[in-house]
């Protein structure tokens, strides 16, 4: 017997173009380099989408061919996302942060082909050499600045628009959509690719009313960079529900933002834990300054959520939703909201179960499990390594690197993080294994720092760890013994880091030591380093020492 069901494929085309015929005249607002507020619309954002399609297919892009972005949040950056698609191509999203090394080493990995760049951003074009290697670059233009020779104006390449009858190539459920890269431990960036199918169902788990709760009604206001897990596939989600959306642009500053909330009526944003201090800082200060929207909704990701903030921000009239997630897992695998059962709980117990990273939406299974592979009980106290598996979950990287510990021989994925899970399924972060710091959302290589760090003649050992850090998240800090008769200088130290990272890779701090702790195999015993130094930045307030 079969199903008598059609086999409809899950791409994102339909959701633009529906999004421009159920919901044409709501706007998708872009704030400018110099803050000016550009209005399109969803029936703008489908004509602009298909115009880039067309445009790309004239200029010769091929099924599957990868367009680099540097951008901002903004609405020609959502045309690439529908639009690279709807030729057959795959859009792959460059972080502005990265040193040119690894720039040039992701773009080199995903065969980049063509760039749209923003023109504020153009001086970024440098650390690529004097050649980039793009084979055409596309302009999006928000100055009057001249183009440079040989790179082209990207309305130009929208040019008259696709003509009315444009159908594009046929697509298919499982094709490549778009492509982000995320650090390794060891070694180079390793590309994650989504596709089609796994943006959709993400898309649809998003939206549910206990995953991140999005409507028509919303508007929203994504703050994290879409170079980040295409904006936790907000601008996404927020087209097949038709919610306004409100980019931020290159103004990512507390009062900017609040001022463009307050502006556009934003009731939803999305950004890490750093964004929300300074929001909540700014709001502590002057309390009656920006009139918020009532009940106003905060995703927080990328690094955990102090109880502290969400129970400041809950006083400020202002609602934080934790989520966790991976560029691995596109990105949504858990969210912390009450359920029926918690509701006689006392204020503070509730504090700690939104605290907590959550329980994994529809079709994300999630496991802990011990040193030697056992899975561990779901009893909120014993620890494990966090592992899930799901339709929007990577099953290997791009070229096939790095593919062989990542991934269980019965097919889940090792999130490199450390976990308790309760007898509800609620998820709690206790550690990590993956030895990287996550400063404001991005990651810094402790192993790169160290390696250059004991490739100084004074250094004979160094240990870079992430310590907690009241404004970013995390900051490293350096354990470093000298070698036999020399001194620690460390303004030589971080001018020496500072010739090879960029600067805010480098440790806030240098602790001289007689000796790093070693386990039995000989190896840093870093765990006990980072218990010992979790308290260095206790007491500042915002990076400060208060
Ligand atoms: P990325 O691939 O850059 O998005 O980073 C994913 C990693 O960020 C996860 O494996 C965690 O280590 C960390 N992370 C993401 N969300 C959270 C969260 N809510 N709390 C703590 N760590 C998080």
């Amino acid at each position: 017997m079969h199903a008598t069901m059609m086999n409809y494929p899950l791409t994102t085309h339909h959701l633009i173009a529906r999004a421009a015929k159920l919901f044409g005249e709501i706007e998708i607002v872009s704030q400018a380099p110099d803050r000016s507020l550009v209005r399109h619309t969803y029936t703008d954002l489908y004509a602009r989408s298909r115009a880039l399609a067309h445009g790309l297919l004239a200029a010769g892009l091929q099924k599957g061919d990868r367009v680099a972005t540097l951008m901002w949040n903004h609405h020609a950056h959502m045309e690439v996302y529908f639009g690279v698609p709807l030729a057959g191509g795959v859009y792959h999203t460059l972080n502005l942060r990265l040193s040119p090394e690894d720039l040039a080493h992701i773009v080199a990995d995903a065969g980049d082909r063509y760039l749209v760049i923003d023109d504020v951003l153009l001086p970024l074009l440098a650390k690529f050499g004097p050649t980039p290697p793009f084979e055409r670059i596309f302009v999006v233009r928000w100055t009057d600045q001249a183009l440079p020779p040989g790179l082209l104006d990207y309305e130009g390449l929208i040019g008259a628009g696709a003509p009315a009858q444009w159908q594009p190539p046929p697509a298919h459920e499982n094709d490549p959509i778009a492509m982000c890269y995320t650090s390794g431990t060891t070694g180079r960036p390793k590309g994650v690719v989504y596709s089609h199918r796994a943006t959709v169902l993400h898309c649809l788990a998003s939206a549910l009313p206990d995953s991140l709760d999005l409507s028509v009604q919303d508007t929203l206001c994504p703050v994290v960079p879409m170079f980040h897990v295409n904006a936790w596939g907000l601008p996404f989600t927020a087209t097949m529900v038709g919610a306004k959306q409100v980019n931020p642009g290159p103004h990512l500053q507390p009062d900017a933002l609040l001022d463009l909330w307050v502006k556009e009526r934003v009731n939803v944003s999305a950004g890490v834990p750093t964004i929300w201090m300074g929001i909540k800082k700014l709001v502590e200060q002057d309390p009656g300054k920006w009139p918020l929207q009532p009940g106003l909704r905060m995703v927080v990701g990328g690094s955990a959520a102090p109880e502290s903030m969400i129970a400041a921000m809950d006083e400020l009239g202002m609602r934080v939703i934790h989520a966790w997630g991976m560029t691995e897992t596109t990105p949504l695998g858990s969210v912390s909201r009450l359920q029926p059962l918690h509701a006689q709980l006392p204020a503070a117990e509730q504090l700690k179960i939104r605290a907590k990273q959550g329980v994994a939406p529809p079709y994300v299974d999630m496991r802990i499990v011990d040193d030697e592979g056992r899975e561990v009980a779901w009893d909120g106290v014993k620890i494990g390594e966090l592992q899930v598996r799901g339709p929007w979950v990577a099953n290997g990287y791009h070229g096939g690197v790095d593919s062989q510990d990542k991934w269980t021989t019965d097919g889940w994925f090792r999130t490199g993080d450390v976990a308790t899970i309760d007898a509800h399924g609620y998820m709690q972060l206790t550690d990590r294994t993956k030895d990287l710091v996550k400063s404001g959302g991005e990651w810094i290589s402790s192993v790169a720092l160290e390696n250059a760090l004991m490739g100084h003649p004074d250094i004979a050992e160094a240990a870079v760890i992430a310590v907690p850090h009241p404004k970013w998240s995390e900051r490293p800090i350096a354990v470093v013994v000298a070698k036999d008769g020399k001194q620690i200088d460390e303004a030589a130290l971080t001018a020496y880091l500072a010739a090879r990272f960029e600067k805010w890779w480098l440790p806030d701090a240098y602790v001289v030591r007689d000796e790093i702790p070693r386990g039995a195999t000989g190896k840093f015993l870093k765990r006990t380093l980072r218990e010992q130094y979790a308290g260095w930045f206790e007491g500042w307030a915002d990076g400060t020492p208060g």
